[in-house]
């Protein structure tokens, strides 16, 4: 056990840094995803988790409650189970308001539809 590393310590990299999101960016893109690296997100609805592959977003845009489903709107979004159920617990506890962080008495109608018709195509296909 003789300890000491000497003195002369060089530091390669003077004008190249390594960062770790770059490590991180080479494992991304070639079409399978990493679990461990999937983002959790909540169901407004049954509180339940999933990927964002398993929910779908919601944005209010004027008081009326829409699917988001490229995920691109701007502002605040609340992620729901494509399913009718959890809307109606969602709204039930008024959990869309308040994650979205707009006024209280928010239009969903727009929103059912288009969960229902979302419900539809996924039990339907399976
Ligand atoms: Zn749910």
């Amino acid at each position: 056990m003789t300890g000491g590393a000497g003195g002369g310590v060089d530091w390669p990299t003077a004008g190249s840094p390594v960062t770790p999101d770059a490590a991180a960016g080479a494992a991304r893109g070639d079409g399978t995803p990493s679990v461990a690296r999937t983002p959790v997100r909540t169901c407004v609805g049954c509180r339940g988790k999933g990927s964002r592959t398993d929910l779908v977003r919601v944005v209010a845009i004027e008081g009326v409650a829409v699917l988001d489903l490229r995920a691109r709107a701007a502002g605040r979004g609340a992620w729901l189970h494509p399913d009718p159920a959890c809307l109606a617990l969602a709204e039930r506890r008024r959990a869309l308001p308040r994650a979205l962080r707009v006024p209280a008495p928010l239009d969903l109608a727009e929103l059912r539809t288009g969960l229902e018709r979302l419900a539809a195509e996924r039990g339907g296909a399976g």
